[in-house]
């Protein structure tokens, strides 16, 4: 029951940040993402508005056949980053993964290029 009022909770929020960030918690779940550089690992400081949908919608806003999640740079203080909602997340064996994909995805807000070099 706990763990679902936080959950709840977590969900209101409307960015993760302030749990990923400044001291991200031990990782219990293993990332099987991709986390950005520490350069780019941080707070986007800025506006991100964080957008989630089924798989069938974040095709054609990520412009990509099998994502995810994607971040759109708006401008230098805005930033949307789209993930699939949490049915796809489950059905796609990612629903544990959600604060590792929101992490790189706010990387790429603030400058990770796509092609995710490691320095
Ligand atoms: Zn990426």
């Amino acid at each position: 029951m706990k763990a679902a009022v936080f959950a709840a909770l977590l969900l209101s929020m409307p960015v993760n940040a302030q749990v990923l960030w400044p001291d991200p918690p031990p990782l219990q779940i293993r990332p099987r993402v991709l986390l950005p550089p520490a350069e780019f690992d941080h707070e986007y400081i800025g506006t991100t508005t964080i957008i989630r949908m089924p798989m069938v919608n974040l095709q054609s806003a990520c412009r990509a056949a099998v994502v995810s999640a994607c971040a759109k740079v708006v401008d230098d203080k805005t930033c949307n980053v789209f993930i699939l909602d949490d049915d796809d997340l489950t059905w796609f064996g990612w629903a544990d993964q959600y604060d590792f994909i929101l992490r790189h995805e706010i990387g790429h807000c603030n400058g990770w290029p796509q092609s995710h070099p490691k320095d």
